[in-house]
């Protein structure tokens, strides 16, 4: 919480007023203990808040003020980008930033999932965290993305694919369906109670549809 407590002059016409942080403890119960120090003079409670404005009110410089306009363009005066570069110096690579859901694409017509960092294949594999697509140029790329977001990609891949699609195509081209757990196409099976869709990564993954 911002409140006004007294104006500093910056400049004659615009003077920018100095903010100050109120902590304000919003359970009714609370005790607070203030050893005396200046320190602790801003800690409230809610029900205390009022009376503490209205007491800061009579210390605070209300003459005057500017409108909050151009106390905003004062201070846009004092902004400068940030010199610091926190990948470089917490020694992250940028790639690793990225959300899952664009580290991967699934190339509809050669059936596979791409790695967005190698333009290398991505092959469904599991560890004890469940199913996951991993770069197959690892160790080189170290891309990897849960297999459930894998799968939405490649749903969404292949909506927009039959969206697109117009009469003559959708008669040469079929999409593949897709496997809602990995991702991974599914292959049209016959058995005896019938035909069923089983995913094509039947030793990783076990979805089955009849
Ligand atoms: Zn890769
Ligand atoms: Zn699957």
């Amino acid at each position: 919480m911002l409140y006004q407590r007294r104006a500093i002059g910056i400049g004659l016409n615009n003077p920018i007023p100095r903010f100050t942080n109120i902590v304000v403890l919003t359970n009714p119960l609370t005790v607070i203990e203030k050893p005396k120090s200046k320190d602790y003079y801003y800690i409230v409670r809610t029900d205390q808040l009022r009376a503490f404005i209205d007491k800061s009110k009579s210390f605070s410089c209300q003459k005057n003020l500017p409108s909050p306009t151009s106390i905003i363009h004062e201070i846009v005066k004092y902004h400068k980008p940030a010199a610091i570069d926190i990948y470089k110096r917490y020694n992250i690579d940028p790639k690793e930033t990225m959300p899952m859901k664009e580290r991967i694409k699934f190339d509809i017509t050669k059936r596979v999932y791409i790695c967005v960092f190698c333009n290398n294949q991505m092959v469904l594999q599991k560890n004890r965290n469940g199913l996951f697509w991993g770069c197959s140029n690892y160790p080189q790329c170290k891309n990897l993305v849960p297999a459930g977001v894998a799968a939405q990609v490649g749903k969404e891949t292949r909506e927009e694919y039959v969206r697109k699609q117009n009469f003559f195509t959708a008669l040469f081209s079929s999409p593949p369906k897709l496997c809602p757990v990995c991702g991974n196409v599914l292959e049209l099976k016959k058995g005896r109670k019938g035909e069923y869709w089983e995913c094509s990564s039947k030793q990783l993954c076990n979805y089955k549809k009849w």
